[in-house]
């Protein structure tokens, strides 16, 4: 589950990590109002406006403003709130912005220059521990530094059985040039940052920038933070963060009817059973000239129901133009799952793609019997290759 920036600096803030202050406001008016309590409570005089939409690089696209007083709040949030904000991050169509966090100027000058970090906490799937990824080329595209100057990338693994150690958080600091009150600042930072990232059970913490002001304090000023979702059910005071206006709306409609489905850019629409399946078809279906328009795990209990409800979700998606379902029938049996897909097939009325099934296991063959005297438009297959080649025909 992806958090809005005010989310993640929230979730931050309450295990005593440093963030820039700000406050949420769904109209131009509370953002006046945000802002005079911002300066209240912090001092400041002037403003950002940062649009709250689950896609990055805001900035490029016109989504953080300076503002120097309460009319050019104002004016500003009032021409974010409401926009379609496009960023390298999203679709050409861009993002509709529902509200804008109205955050403290913490670039102001100092003793000392600003500087910009990158930092994020993430888990090496290779090694299988946690590891802090960090670079002295904050504020900028991550990919581009990596991409141009990996050199300037540092990580730090974690050890689970011990956690995070003090020594590695002072080679962070180290490696990030930093020298006195900002050395220490920057281990405490790093070390509540860490046990936040532990302790929310996020999969992926990005903090870019993390800021050093010009009076050594070190601080969040952006929040990527990604919580996992198997682990909600221990975070009940997390599920409601879910803003399902950013999600993809066939896949929230899925997730209601309890399917496991992802949306992708192809043409040929996926009824599959078990994730691995799911995974092979998709191969199968590239090698065959097709693109996978979705996965779609329908689980272990393909009956009719589910099917029908796997067709219309899979239907939703207007550049489908073929349908593959491949079940192995392990634990549900072939002709069960072959009566499943012509009663929903019936139910549905009609569908206007064509469709090849591939069922393989316990009774297949009274499967194949069944699709192939059923009188529906839905073309049988036995062999793997056998439904790829079916599927090419169809595209062709
Ligand atoms: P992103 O573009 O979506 O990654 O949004 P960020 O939250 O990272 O903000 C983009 C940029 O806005 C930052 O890299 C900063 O340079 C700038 N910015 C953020 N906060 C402030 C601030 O308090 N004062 C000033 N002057 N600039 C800021
Ligand atoms: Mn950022």
């Amino acid at each position: 589950m992806n958090l809005h920036e005010y989310q993640g600096k929230e979730i931050l803030s309450s295990f005593g990590v440093r963030i820039q202050r700000g406050i949420v406001a769904q109209n131009a008016h509370e953002a006046v109002a945000a802002a005079k309590q911002l300066t209240q409570e912090t001092g400041t005089s002037w403003y950002v406006i940062k649009a709250q939409v689950h896609a990055g690089g805001r900035g490029k696209g016109g989504g953080v403003k300076l503002a120097k007083n309460l009319k050019e709040v104002e004016q500003i949030a009032g021409q974010i709130i409401g926009m379609n904000l496009v960023t390298p991050q999203t679709s050409k169509e861009g993002k509709r912005v529902h509200q804008v966090l109205i955050a403290e100027d913490v670039y102001y000058p100092g003793a000392s220059e600003t500087s910009e970090f990158y930092m994020s906490v993430l888990l090496n799937r290779g090694t299988g521990r946690n590891m802090i990824m960090y670079s002295t080329e904050g504020g900028m595209d991550i990919e581009t530094v990596a991409e141009e100057t990996p050199h300037l990338i540092f990580t730090e693994e974690i050890d689970p059985s011990v956690g995070l150690m003090p020594f590695q958080a002072r080679r962070i600091a180290f490696n990030l040039g930093l020298s006195g009150t900002a050395f220490k600042e920057m281990t405490k930072f790093v070390s509540s940052l860490y046990t936040a990232y532990v302790k929310s059970d996020s999969s992926l913490f990005e903090i870019n920038p993390v800021l050093k002001t010009s009076d050594d304090k070190i601080m969040a000023v952006d929040a990527k933070v990604t919580i996992d979702d198997n682990a909600l059910y221990r975070h009940k005071d997390y599920v409601n963060l879910r803003d399902l206006r950013e999600e993809n709306p066939i896949e929230v409609e899925a997730k209601e009817v309890g399917l496991n489905y992802v949306d992708l850019d192809g043409n040929v629409g996926c009824m599959v059973n078990g994730a691995g399946l799911a995974m092979a078809t998709m191969d199968l279906i590239k090698q065959a000239g097709g693109e996978p328009a979705n996965f779609l795990d329908v689980g272990g209990t393909a009956d009719a129901a589910r099917v029908e409800a796997a067709f219309k979700i899979i239907l939703k998606d207007p550049a489908v133009k073929a349908i593959l379902i491949n079940i192995f029938g392990g634990i549900v049996r072939c002709d069960r799952v072959a009566q499943g897909v012509i009663d929903a097939y019936k139910n549905m009325g009609t569908i206007n793609v064509p469709i090849i099934v591939r069922l393989q296991g316990t009774n297949a063959d009274i499967a194949k019997e069944l699709i192939d005297s059923s009188g529906l438009d839905v073309q049988s297959a036995v062999e793997f290759q056998e439904a790829a080649d079916k599927v090419q025909a169809v595209l062709a």
